[in-house]
């Protein structure tokens, strides 16, 4: 008993000493404590040690500080003891005991504050807490970097030591190798810190060399299940992975080939086969045919020109510098510059990777493209205050059979761009203000004359000398003859603030004259606007035209070229300019259709959509991707931002249309470059596991096509873009996920392709948009005549490109007497990039905003935007009323064909669930799918469940079949039926993520089978 209690007491007091010694060991130095010597050096001399982090391209400004900046009488860093390395130690010690007054080990030069150390090899710099670094959540990879004394040559051979220890105890000691260079990557993970700033086993395991950090995320890569599976060979799959560099400098966090080489072991294992920004070694090894770097020859991301003509300059702190010509397409000096230049351009990519087994380039014009008028210095208003510019926008209507009359004009010189109707140009307002600068200098000057004048008729003493303003001396001296003086002045000062002004702002002095008035009719106006519009997309597109053709040409000598001869080994070289997903948010003033009349090889944009609900939209622009492909021969390829969300799906929707490369945007890698994936090794991981999904369906869906084309053309027209509100926005992308949601495949067509194409290959129809050109709307009414089924929704189709109603063409075929307009109670926010916001009710729903529909419209819901009352002829049904009888929904039999119109925005309304974060409405989904079900078209992989999407491929050249399967619901625990059309002969589906084969079983042209479940995506291939 006694022991016991004894033996119990000690352990307390022992419990107690030891709680107490870790309380003094961190009262005492709580902190990790780090300092670093150079082991390894050519040539051998004292140097400084620096470190920085952040900036350069990381974002924000760059940190910096130095380890050998020590002030004169610091005193000595607490004395570490070396486990297993005594004698140095002791010569630490010693050294440190030499320091005063002439330490052999270092060279001291003093400054101001500080002195400054150059440490001889092996001499440890003093040792800092962490926090020296700042405090960070997660990791800090810290760039540290030499400075010799005095080098006759760079360095070379570096190796720098980096020693943590913690309560007086070293905790870890490391080597950083910098081969071509003082710069070194030391990862020192804060995130595994403990509470109180410690370290734990975690700390001290990844604290370490970046080289370390970077084969920890391949090891992590090689451990997953498919990294013995080959990437894709044929799908092009790119990402930028830079930061190597020679010596020290901008941008350059490690000088160690085989850190890169792992970053790029990373890619290969994540399945990317192409480049964006390897470094030269790694160009060098491809040339020597080293297969590490010829894994990555599937294709290479280079830059190009971008608008091939001269732009206004705009600098940091300095005035903008402005030339003639700038922004402006149709300038002679311009015109005349542009083949040299677009020449040059294309040798420049060729000869960037002559002698490189490339298969593709891709060449940017410019990222986030905006219109070129904006690099103008009156900006957009340049169109209409530029004699070239007026003179082209003339042609462009004379080309497109326009009079006069169509615009109510008396004269052609009325007929310019709406964009600086009254607007003058840059020019015209420098001259003038140059001559009112000028006139006020000379009345000034005359003025000064005068004074000086008058000023020597009168005695000295009479000039009192006064600190204060001039006037003052004026008000004292002669205040009545003062006036004319002080006006000279204040002009002087006017006219030159103009000036100023101009300067600073080139679109300063468009001011419309007062009650300016267009001498054109308000329908003329409208059309005028309708075709600026045009007019700033077109002239834009149109500079990309030249190159687009020479791009194409030497693809076509390549083509021709004999085996073996140099343009037979030169790449296909693709031009593009960067479109973000504006298609998909508010619109762009480039469309997504015309601008690929004249511009570019490719088209090529951006998911960054943040929004889950709306991140299945991406299958609409991938589907525009597909109609580029096919009506314009556009090569489609996509940036997909796994840090956006969906990589997965948003991966495979593209490979369903056609894309032939995926750049995943951006690597970085994350200690070289900000806002990346590249150090999520879980996303590394998600992305490996998505190109093996493609690499192992690549020989069926690379050159594939949709097995069953698509019965259903869907239109947003430009005409609308140009003229609609955000609801007519917003509903055309619902309506297009409404079909989607039904598993009813789609085209997308733009109003030039529905005056071209041959549209007998289409069931339906359907108009996403309130204006339409009134040639587009005759070919529409025949095309009805004839058997075609058209849809519309959302007051739509209701006027045309002069804004007139569009009733004499399309009431009969809607079989209406008339309609009303749209009565509206519901806000619409327009999408952009980040949240979905919903509808906002700006006034109580009418009594009648109840809509019930009829078979085959389901159900009865209020609606949430507003509705149009549709007043129908004798023989036209009526399938939905609102509560207070008037017609909603009519079907109307036109000649051969049906007509529907719908009087409230359904695809808006069809979104109203999900804006309130509930599941969509099957009865609301009917408004929009059943009238084109109705019409004959059937799905082609119709999953059980709506929000899984399935796309059928066939092979090209073998005819194989394969079902692209997209959920965007991201994870299914339950069995999935899916009835595929179209799948011919097959009787097995192999999938691809659950790496099992399932039987179809076959009826009424059917094939079905049921898959257990799914996560984010599979692949069907049929056999
Ligand atoms: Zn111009």
């Amino acid at each position: 008993m006694h022991r016991r209690v004894l033996a119990c007491l000690v352990s307390w007091v022992l419990g107690l000493l030891a709680v107490l010694d870790n309380r003094l060991a961190a009262a005492g130095q709580g902190e990790i404590m780090l300092r670093a010597r150079v082991t390894a050096l050519t040539p051998e001399v004292p140097v400084r040690i620096h470190w920085r982090w952040g900036g350069e391209g990381l974002g924000g400004r760059p940190v910096v500080g130095e380890l050998t900046a020590i002030a004169p009488d610091t005193p000595k860093a607490p004395k570490v003891q070396i486990e297993g390395a005594g004698e140095e130690a002791e010569a630490d010690v010693a050294n440190d005991e030499i320091l005063n007054p002439a330490p052999t080990d270092r060279v001291i030069v003093e400054g101001k504050a500080l002195n400054y150390h150059y440490l001889k090899l092996g001499t440890w710099s003093p040792a800092v807490p962490l926090s020296t670094f700042g405090r960070h959540r997660w990791q800090l990879i810290l760039t540290v970097t030499l400075e010799p004394l005095k080098a006759d040559r760079p360095l070379k051979d570096c190796e720098l030591e980096v020693e943590l220890s913690y309560a007086g105890r070293v905790i870890k000691q490391f080597k950083v190798a910098g081969p071509d260079g003082p710069t070194f990557g030391v990862v020192l993970p804060y995130g595994r810190l403990d509470k109180d700033g410690g370290p734990t086993p975690e700390f001290i395991q990844e604290a370490g060399s970046l080289r370390d950090y970077v084969e920890r995320k391949v090891a992590a890569l090689l451990a997953q299940p498919w990294s013995k599976v080959s990437g894709p060979r044929r799908f092009a799959i790119v990402t930028d992975c830079a930061g190597y560099g020679e010596g020290a400098g901008y941008g350059i966090r490690t000088t160690d080939r085989e850190t890169m080489l792992a970053e790029y072991e990373c890619l290969r294992l994540m399945g990317v086969n192409g480049t964006v920004s390897a470094p030269g070694f790694l160009m060098e090894m491809m040339r020597r045919g080293d297969s590490r770097a010829l894994h990555f020859a599937r294709a290479k991301f280079v830059h190009t020109i971008g608008y091939p003509i001269p732009t206004v300059k705009y600098a940091d702190g300095r005035p903008p510098i402005v030339h003639p010509g700038d922004g402006c397409p149709f300038h002679p000096d311009n015109i005349k510059a542009i083949p040299k230049m677009v020449q040059e351009a294309v040798e420049r990519v060729l000869a960037d990777v002559r002698g490189l087994p490339f298969e593709e380039v891709y060449a940017l014009t410019v990222d986030e493209i905006g219109t070129v008028f904006d690099a103008a210095p009156e900006g957009k208003a340049h169109q209409g205050c530029c004699p070239y510019c007026q003179e082209a926008f003339r042609a462009m209507i004379r080309a497109d059979g326009r009079k006069l009359e169509d615009f109510g004009a008396p004269d052609w010189s009325d007929i310019r761009s709406t964009y600086g109707y009254w607007g003058r140009s840059y020019w015209d307002v420098k001259q003038e203000r140059e001559k009112g600068l000028a006139e006020a200098r000379n009345a000034m000057e005359g003025d000064l004359q005068k004074r000086l004048e008058e000023d020597a008729a009168k005695t000295p003493s009479a000039v009192k000398p006064e600190p204060d303003s001039d006037d003052d001396v004026v008000d004292e001296l002669a205040p009545d003859e003062a006036k004319p003086k002080r006006d000279a002045a204040k002009e002087l000062l006017a006219a030159h603030g103009k000036m100023q002004e101009l300067v600073w702002n080139h679109r300063a002095g468009q001011v419309s004259p007062e009650g300016a008035k267009p001498r054109l009719s308000p329908e003329g106006w409208t059309l005028l606007g309708y075709y600026s519009c045009r007019f700033n997309n077109e002239a834009a597109a149109g500079l990309f035209e030249p190159l687009q053709k020479a791009f194409a040409a030497a693809n076509e000598r390549k083509r021709q070229a004999a085996p073996g001869s140099p343009e037979a080994k030169q790449p296909w070289i693709y031009s593009y300019a960067l479109r973000g997903n504006t298609f998909l948010m508010g619109g762009h003033s480039l469309d997504f259709f015309d601008f690929y009349r004249y511009a570019d090889n490719a088209f090529i944009y951006e998911t960054s959509n943040r929004d889950a609900r709306v991140w299945q939209w991406d299958s609409y622009l991938c589907d525009v991707g597909r109609s580029l492909r096919r009506f314009m021969g556009k090569r489609f390829g996509i940036y997909v931002k796994p840090h956006r969300g969906a990589p997965v799906q948003r991966s495979l929707t593209a490979a369903a249309r056609g894309v032939r490369v995926i750049y995943y945007y951006t690597y970085g890698p994350e200690w070289a470059k900000g806002d990346t994936f590249g150090g999520n090794v879980d996303m590394l991981a998600k992305i490996g596991w998505t190109t093996r999904l493609l690499a192992q369906a690549e020989d069926v869906i690379y050159d594939a096509d949709w097995a069953v084309p698509a019965q259903v053309a869907i239109v947003r027209p430009i005409t609308a873009k140009f003229f609609s509100n955000s609801a007519s926005w917003e509903n055309g992308k619902w309506v297009y996920t409404a079909l989607m949601h039904a598993h009813i495949p789609t085209d997308p067509l733009d109003e030039g392709l529905l005056l071209t194409e041959d549209l007998s290959r289409y069931k339906v129809i359907v108009i996403s948009g309130d204006h339409l050109r009134r040639d587009v709307a005759r070919k529409l009414r025949t095309w009805v005549e004839t058997g075609g089924t058209l849809y519309t929704t959302g007051w739509g189709i209701a006027r045309d490109e002069s804004g007139r109603p569009l009733d004499d063409i399309l009431l009969p075929v809607f079989g209406l007497q008339k309609k009303g307009e749209m009565e509206l109670w519901g806000d619409v926010p327009r999408y952009g990039a980040t949240a979905l916001g919903a509808v906002r009710q700006t006034r109580k729903p009418p009594e009648g905003a109840t809509i019930t529909g009829k078979a085959p419209l389901q159900g009865s819901f209020t609606a949430v935007v507003g509705r149009q009352v549709l007043y129908p002829a004798g023989g036209t049904d009526v399938l939905a009323t609102w509560g207070d009888g008037a017609a909603a929904v009519t079907r109307h039999r036109f000649g051969r064909g049906t007509a529907w119109m719908v009087g409230m925005y359904a695809g808006v309304e069809y979104a109203w669930e999900t804006m309130c974060n509930r599941p969509f409405s099957d009865e609301k989904r009917s408004y929009i799918a059943a009238p084109v079900l109705e019409a004959g078209v059937l799905p082609v992989v119709d999953a059980s469940v709506p929000m899984i999407e399935g796309v059928l491929l066939r092979n090209e050249k073998s005819g194989k079949l394969a079902a692209v399967l997209i959920n965007w619901l991201f994870k299914v625990d339950q069995p999935i039926t899916v009835h595929l059309r179209g799948t011919g002969a097959a009787t097995k589906a192999r999938s691809l993520a659950l790496g099992q084969v399932f039987t179809l079983t076959t009826a009424d042209g059917w094939a079905t089978l049921t898959l257990p479940r799914m996560d984010e995506g599979d692949i069907l291939l049929l056999e």
